[in-house]
């Protein structure tokens, strides 16, 4: 089958290169993102591939339909960006990879932490300049710290188990389907505002939906512990950013770890070293001394590549060969809604 892959990178075109060879499909790599203007280039193709930032609304859908596509498969878990009501009612049918490696996540999750509260890059910056130096890299225990998990799924699970079991944190967590074997191991079920109030560091892991959508606000942000850290592995737009840009300017917050953000989509991805950024919010996010920010880079293992290629191959071959399709997202209410 002729698969168009959009947002293709050399790791993307190498692990399902790889991949497909047990699958024969015809695989056409495109650099560029899909949106309305690169739809077009899935001409001829039966299917097509995307990521993350990747536009999947009504108006690409309809174009991606018109020239022929009858199945988009998601290299990505989330699915934020896919409006599924219009891929019902056109006819797409929609699959993703539920799960790869929620190790690669939550590890990276665990690094982003320790690095923001040890100040690794900022003492690697030093080194490099021969300044040895330590003052102001003070960092604090992590061991009998209180860390907020919001959302136990998979990565979440993984995290409060890490910090609890590894490291001797006190762990709270958030999630509407609290989970028994975490709960057995000491982690306590709040509240989202409960779990605010109390966490001297706050991880993010539920997924973007309009109902998470700026979960962490003004409000919110004011209501958290005076020092909080913030690390957000999962959608940018979890975080109000300019909220979160007015709360690190008042020295409210201790510092944010974000391997995502809310506005990535265009930046994110792309070497833009010899670009003026439009964003204001981002650039102004960069300049604090306790904000971490890296590419959105968390499932970048070579494990989890691995399996998001052969899941998405296969995915595609099953729907070639006419077989239910494992993974499939369908709507029921709209966007993102799942059953
Ligand atoms: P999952 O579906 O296994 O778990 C999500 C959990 O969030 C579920 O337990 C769900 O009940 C919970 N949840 C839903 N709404 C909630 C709310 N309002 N408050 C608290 N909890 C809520 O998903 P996962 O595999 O653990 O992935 C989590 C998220 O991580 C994904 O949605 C995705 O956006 C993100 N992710 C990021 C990367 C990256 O590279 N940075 C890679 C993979 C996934």
């Amino acid at each position: 089958m002729r698969v168009a892959v959009f947002g293709a990178r050399s790791y993307d075109r190498l692990f399902l290169t790889v991949s497909n060879a047990g699958h024969g499909h015809d695989l056409r790599f495109i650099d560029a993102p899909l949106d309305p203007l690169t739809a077009s280039l899935s001409r001829d193709c039966r299917a097509i591939c995307a990521f993350v930032n990747d536009r999947l609304d009504g108006e690409v859908l309809t174009i991606l339909r018109g020239n022929g596509v009858e199945i988009a498969a998601l290299r990505c878990a989330g699915y934020n960006n896919v409006d599924l009501k219009a891929a019902d009612q056109l006819g797409i049918a929609i699959t993703r990879v539920p799960a790869y490696s929620p190790h690669a996540v939550s590890e990276f999750t665990i690094a982003l932490l320790l690095a923001l509260d040890r100040k690794i890059p900022r003492a690697w910056a030093r080194v490099r300049e021969n300044n040895y130096a330590l003052d102001g890299l003070v960092g604090r225990n992590l061991h009998r710290r209180t860390v907020g998990v919001v959302g136990t799924g998979q990565i979440g699970a993984l995290v409060a188990r890490t910090l609890r079991l590894g490291f001797g944190c006190e762990v709270i967590a958030s999630d509407p389907a609290p989970d028994p074997a975490l709960e057995a191991i000491g982690v306590e079920y709040v509240s989202v505002d409960a779990l605010l109030k109390r966490a001297e560091i706050v991880s993010l892991h539920c997924p973007l939906t309009p109902e998470t959508r700026h979960l962490i606000d003004a409000q919110r942000l004011a209501d958290m512990k005076p020092g909080a850290l913030i690390v957000n592995t999962s959608r940018g737009a979890l975080i109000d950013s300019k909220a979160l840009v007015d709360a690190l300017k008042a020295r409210h917050l201790g510092g944010v770890a974000l391997d995502v953000y809310e506005q990535e989509a265009g930046i994110f991805f792309d070497d833009l070293s010899n670009e003026i950024i439009d964003d204001d919010v981002l650039q102004r996010l960069l300049t604090f001394p306790n904000v971490l920010v890296t590419g959105h880079q968390a499932f970048l293992t070579e494990e989890a590549l691995a399996a998001i290629a052969e899941t998405t191959l296969t995915s595609l071959s099953d729907f070639e060969a006419g077989r239910p399709l494992l993974h499939r997202l369908r709507a029921t209410n709209g966007m993102g809604d799942v059953r």
